[in-house]
């Protein structure tokens, strides 16, 4: 017998893994599914590389009882989220043509196509890309959309972070050519050819899982920066406070988890030190590069940037991000984050010219019997070729307006039923929803169509405590993935199951901290009888000027915790 220790196998690769090593081109059978008019759906292998195409295969929940009927959601890649005016009517005409006459705003400042026949797929995403926007890696594993802070007026430095966040998306793309072929040249995919396809930076098969990237400018933490998985800060110029000096880097953040699965958790991301501006793209792809290499492969609930910092630490991942990038990081810049959220109503910019924030219910840019907000943005856009950006929020800005155009896209507003003053509550307005039901396959219990009515009931609760002027930042979504990065939020709902939500409290103002998990599968007709307690406690035990999630963490966490370490364990 060998003395000889015995060597564990390797863990097996997940059947995605496997899936992008067998065709790193990422065509797939796409091509023949799209030209045969008698498939209704893309095969179980395709529905992941479409993915990386931009768009996911679903079909319409509400109507399963009756049979399966295949619809697709088309995402786009808009780095911090900034639409020229000539796109934006593209985008809203392709709603109208080919989605449910919706644009969705998602929580990372790009727009969803909900609602997509298979024969749409070709011409929607031909026109986005005739538009100069893209859906390549919007969705799969990949480097996604990059968030930047798009507000004008909010700093100096917008417009310099704007132009780093585009260059960087355009350096993380893949080169996959399938996706050109498929969708803009319309040629046919030569089978013969995917063995040699690899990416010079993403290798033969891409990153483990998604990968999130965000610019942030301090002391506005609109992007929730601590919740991706690559973060860049801005760090002004002393001698220029105009001009951007360099970067503090973040990394390992992230939101999804699993029910009942400890080993999932969201996280908030390590500051891992300074560089001067001139190295962002090194540093950009020298972490996506310590990703590609390290992250996990063959479980995809542990696969994220986040778990492979948690593990081997924040000084080990500097290191392995330096040795790709050829350099040493500083340490870290002094920075310091006072709040998130968007900005509503009119403001004017430091060039003299105005910007519009709009709240958007649930991001959904729709037609109502009593707010036109579709029709009304496309007559303005029309008129007055102002540019639309989204905000990280979900909410729209109509950005560079001259003063001569402000009144009349005021009137225009007001004439379908769009208030630019007190749009809505304070407390709604620093909401967000995923959409979950009836079109994401993975929601379990209703985000988006439920959220107005809960909204509807906390209002109440807190016009009764005489607290309708306090902001509480409230997020829900249909499951643990997080979409809208729930546990960032003051009161998050997750779906645990149908009308079945886990209540979190904590969290804070300026989006730097965790909440925690308050309440477990509560009914949404039983939310309410959770919260309004809280919230008189709030009212009453506060001090000057604390919010409601960090009150939770101060006074309500630590009594829980008082009460569960005073009970005696079970003997058996
Ligand atoms: Fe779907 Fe879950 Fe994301 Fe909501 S959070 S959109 S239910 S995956």
């Amino acid at each position: 017998m060998s003395d000889a220790p015995a060597i564990a196998p390797a863990p097996a690769l997940s059947k995605n893994e496997l899936l992008k090593q067998r065709d790193p081109t990422l065509a797939g059978d796409i091509a023949a599914t799209l030209a045969n008019a008698e498939a209704v759906r893309f095969s179980d292998d395709d529905e992941q590389f479409i993915k990386f195409h931009g768009f996911y295969q679903q079909d319409d929940r509400d109507k399963r009882k009756t049979g399966k009927e295949y619809i697709f959601m088309v995402r786009n890649r808009l780095p911090g989220g900034v639409v020229t005016p000539e796109q934006y009517l593209v985008f809203d005409d392709l709603a109208t043509r080919y989605g449910n006459n919706t644009l969705r705003l998602t929580s990372r400042q790009a727009f969803q196509w909900h609602g997509v026949v298979k024969k749409g797929l070709g011409p929607l995403l031909k026109a986005i890309n005739d538009s100069l926007s893209t859906t390549l890696a919007a969705c799969g594993d990949v480097a996604r959309n990059v968030m930047a802070p798009s507000t004008p007026a909010t700093s100096a430095l917008v417009d310099e972070v704007l132009a780093d966040s585009a260059l960087v998306s355009r350096e993380l793309l893949p080169r996959a050519t399938s996706y050109h072929q498929i969708w803009v040249d319309g040629n046919e995919i030569d089978l013969g050819n995917r063995q040699p396809a690899e990416d010079p930076l993403y290798g033969r098969t891409y990153l483990p899982r998604k990968f999130k990237t965000a610019f942030a400018i301090p002391p506005l933490n609109d992007v929730d920066i601590f919740t991706n998985c690559l973060g860049f800060v801005a760090i002004a110029d002393p001698a220029n406070p105009a001009r951007v000096l360099g970067y503090n880097l973040l990394a390992g953040g992230g939101m999804g988890m699993s029910h009942g699965n400890k080993e999932t958790y969201p996280r908030v991301a390590d500051v891992l030190g300074f560089f001067p501006r001139a190295r962002l793209v090194d540093v950009a792809k020298a972490v996506l590069m310590a990703y590609r290499d390290f992250g996990d492969r063959t479980n995809r609930k542990h696969a994220r940037l986040k778990y492979v910092l948690e593990e081997k630490g924040a000084a080990w991942f500097r290191e392995q991000v330096e040795q790709r990038a050829g350099f040493r990081l500083e340490p870290a810049a002094p920075m310091h984050f006072t709040k998130q959220g968007d900005t509503f109503g009119w403001h004017r910019q430091t060039d003299g010219r105005w910007f519009l924030g709009l709240y958007v219910e649930t991001g959904r840019v729709k037609d109502t019997a009593t707010r036109q907000l579709k029709t009304a943005l496309r007559r303005i856009v029309e008129k007055h070729r102002v540019e639309v950006r989204l905000t990280p929020s979900q909410n729209l800005i109509l950005a560079n307006v001259p003063e001569a155009v402000r009144d009349d896209i005021t009137a225009l507003l007001a004439e379908h039923g769009i208030p630019v003053e007190n749009q809505t509550s304070v407390v709604r307005r620093a909401s967000m929803a995923c959409p979950s039901m009836p079109t994401c396959g993975l929601g379990l219990a209703e985000s988006e169509r439920a959220i107005p009515g809960v909204l509807d009931d906390l209002e109440r609760e807190l016009a009764a405590l005489g607290l309708s002027d306090e902001e509480i930042i409230v997020r829900m979504t249909g499951c643990p993935n997080g979409c809208v990065r729930p546990y960032m939020a003051e009161i998050g709902f997750v779906g645990r199951a149908p009308n079945k939500y886990n209540v979190y409290f904590g969290g804070d103002g300026a989006s730097l901290a965790l909440n925690r998990e308050y309440r477990a599968s509560v009914k949404r007709e039983d939310l309410m009888k959770e919260i309004a307690p809280v919230l008189r406690r709030w009212r009453d035990e506060r001090l000057p000027g604390e919010r409601f999630g960090p009150f939770t963490a101060r006074v309500v966490f630590p009594e829980i915790d008082a009460a569960a370490a005073a009970t005696p364990a079970p003997t058996h």
